[in-house]
């Protein structure tokens, strides 16, 4: 029955295979099966195996062929997607068994009081057979109708008992099989299930809209529930819906399965999309542990929205036995709900904010609100692009959203909420710290305050020199930076190597001790290598690892300051755009003053594992091998490296020189058997010294 035991078919595979006698409804029926499995590939997978060019021309085909011949239109048929018809109305459907709604439990607490009273009403059999849990996805539920695994209706949940029918546009989700996969099929079965956007495509979709000149929804779920209930099925068919299954019934009110757990095996066999995440539970504590899991951890990076978890007696049996409640409340299944990841509030102010490089950031500031168990003040809106593209305006009622990353985000606004005193933002033209007109990157999109001394880049300037990859300055936080510059205490990273124990004790918060350890530390980092400094002075495009290739290059500041953007430009792996920024750097007066003062604090300004222009390694391949009596592997590598040589881990013919120490084994072998050199370390240190 599993889908997922044997590879199926590609569209390729499939088209590669034509029928045996080409009649013209073999030929529909083989255009069917490839043009579904295409739109699986395209849709689900990344490697579609038919051209897009290929699959219009045999949608061409197929559509010719069923105006032909109406008859072969059949309702499983691909060209059944796009939605035609403009509906006058929404028609009734009546469920076969009643859509059911579930009992929330708010905590741990509220899951054990309910799992206590399921295994008092069946007995301790349910805790054997287990319990599948599984995510609650906040969408908008429906119900698929399907006829001998052919699907024939599509319905709302309405009040449960009758839903509108929305079959044309359901046709139009890429997920819903519109035939589902395998054999044996019962006659008739609703398949139950939740419509729901990413919040990717739900910004994306706002974007266009937006650009478009129509408002923007308010939330993803609000989209799908309005997108299903479109009386234009285009409408629909243009939105990026998905669906996720959880549930069959058969007219009798049983479920094709014995378990839960062997369903959403069996809706996946069938080709229908089941959340992921799912688990089977057999205590409380597993089920606690992955809620946690979930509401704490995993729901960040899902991509869509949930609000909460789904715990069901897994044995269809005991289902049975434990009933409903009141018609309506099944007694073996409980909602675990989360707090909301998605909040509304009110955008109070849009402000930008200077990064240490000079990129101003719009940010949100918000009513405080409380999402996904935290509560939310600020919110990135990322680039003006964005609060553009999303119309964000001051003032706009808006939905917060704490997903796919830590810093919650601003989905969009609710226009219909907007009284007309919001006006669309503009971004400032200069630079809110210092007053520099504001510039656009090459891009286009990125606007950056050019002024080096901007006082708004020194706060976020210092808390990166004092980094722990930068210079490494223990007990130096964002707080005390802070802190110390309100104070005026310092202006400039080098204003740090200045200050005294006396000073920092007088401060808030300083102990005397702290006091003396901060200023102890801040004289240790004098001595951090040229590269830890280069990065530390947050010079535009230069992170570590440039920083690490100019340090090992020019060796020291004075020979990198001296440097033309042509000399900078040669080094492997340092393109244009570092080399001018560089040299920018060391021409303009903010920067050439703190390289100025760090030196004259006595800051290291030597890279100790500098390139020797000319070593007696240069252009050498060397492998180490056993215990070397005084050097670590590490500088040993080092030492080599300053030299010109290249350290390598296997010996072959490329290889020049091999150091051996103590209890060198296969290594050695090798280089023996090929003939390459083999010193000790007493030779290395001495050829070393030869060229020092
Ligand atoms: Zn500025």
């Amino acid at each position: 029955m599993s889908a997922r035991s044997a590879t199926p078919p590609t569209a390729a595979d499939l088209l590669a295979s034509p029928p045996a006698t080409p009649t013209p409804s073999a030929r529909a029926a083989l255009l069917r099966a490839v043009l579904t499995q295409a739109g699986l590939e395209y849709y689900r997978a990344d490697a579609p195996s038919l051209s897009d060019a290929a699959y219009d021309r045999l949608y061409r085909e197929l559509e010719a062929l069923e105006a032909d011949d109406p008859s072969l239109r059949t309702p499983d048929s691909p060209t059944q997607r796009v939605g035609v018809a403009v509906q006058s109305a929404l028609g009734e459907h009546l469920h076969l068994v009643r859509m059911m709604s579930l009992d929330n439990a708010m905590n741990d607490d509220e899951v054990a009081k309910w799992e206590g009273s399921l295994v008092r009403l069946v007995g301790e059999r349910v805790r054997t057979s287990g319990y599948s849990v599984e995510l609650k996805i906040d969408g908008a539920a429906i119900s698929l109708t399907y006829a001998d695994g052919v699907l024939v209706r599509g319905a709302t949940r309405g009040d449960g008992t009758t839903g509108e029918d929305v079959t044309a546009n359901v046709r139009t989700i890429r997920d819903v099989p519109l035939r589902l996969a395998g054999t044996g099929h019962p006659p008739l079965m609703e398949i139950r299930g939740e419509v729901y956007l990413r919040f990717d495509d739900f910004e994306q979709l706002n974007a266009q809209r937006t650009a478009h000149g129509e408002p923007p929804f308010v939330n993803p779920r609000n989209s799908a529930a309005g997108s299903l209930r479109q009386l234009d099925t285009r409408i629909t068919a243009s939105r990026p819906l998905r669906f996720f299954g959880y549930q069959a019934v058969l007219p009798d009110g049983t479920t094709p399965a014995r378990s839960q757990w062997a369903l959403l095996e069996q809706l996946r066999g069938w080709g229908i999309p089941v959340a992921p995440l799912a688990r089977q539970c057999h205590t409380l504590g597993e089920i606690a542990e992955w809620a946690h899991d979930i509401e704490f951890t995993q729901r960040a990076t899902l991509g869509f929205a949930i609000d909460g978890g789904v715990i069901k007696a897994d044995d269809v049996a005991l289902q049975l036995e434990a009933g409903v409640r009141n018609d309506r409340t099944p007694r073996w299944a409980i909602a675990r709900k989360f707090a909301p990841d998605i909040a509304t509030t009110v955008l109070e102010k849009i402000m930008v904010s200077v990064g240490r490089t000079g990129a101003l950031t719009p940010y949100a500031v918000l009513r405080p609100v409380e999402v996904g168990g935290a509560t939310v003040t600020y919110a990135t809106l990322h680039n003006f692009e964005q609060v553009k593209a999303k119309d964000l305006r001051e003032g706009d009622v808006v939905q917060v959203v704490r997903a796919g990353d830590v810093i919650p985000r601003v989905l969009g606004p609710d226009p219909s909420k907007r009284d007309g005193s919001q006006h669309a933002w503009r971004f400032p033209e200069v630079c809110p710290s210092c007053a520099t007109p504001v510039e656009l990157d090459a891009g286009g999109i990125l606007r950056f305050c050019p002024n080096i001394g901007c006082p708004g880049r020194q706060l976020e300037g210092i808390v990166h020199f004092a980094s722990r990859k930068a210079m490494d300055i223990e007990g130096l936080s964002y707080e005390r930076i802070q802190q110390l510059l309100h104070a005026g205490l310092i202006a400039t990273a080098a204003d740090l190597y200045d200050l005294s124990d006396d000073q920092l004790a007088a401060l808030d918060r300083f102990a005397e001790t702290s006091a003396r350890n901060l200023v102890q530390a801040i004289a240790a980092s004098k001595a951090q290598p040229l590269s830890r400094l280069l990065f530390a002075l947050g010079i535009r495009h230069v992170g570590e690892t440039a920083a690490r290739l100019l340090a090992r290059q020019f060796g020291t500041m004075p020979a990198l300051r001296a440097a033309t953007v042509a000399d900078i430009n040669a080094i492997h792996g340092i393109g244009e755009a570092i080399a001018q920024s560089v040299v920018d750097f060391f021409a303009s007066d903010t920067g050439a003053a703190l390289v100025d003062a760090l030196a004259a604090h006595g800051v290291c300004m030597d890279e100790p594992n500098a390139v020797v222009a000319e070593g007696p390694f240069t252009g050498k391949t060397i492998v180490l091998t056993g215990t070397l009596p005084t050097l670590s592997r590490g500088e040993a590598t080092a030492l080599i490296e300053r030299l010109g040589g290249k350290v390598t881990s296997s010996v072959s013919k490329k290889t020049d020189l091999v150091v051996a120490g103590a209890d060198a084994g296969s290594k050695l072998e090798k280089a023996t058997q090929l003939g390459v050199a083999v010193i000790d370390e007493a030779e290395l240190l001495a050829r070393a010294g030869a060229a020092a």
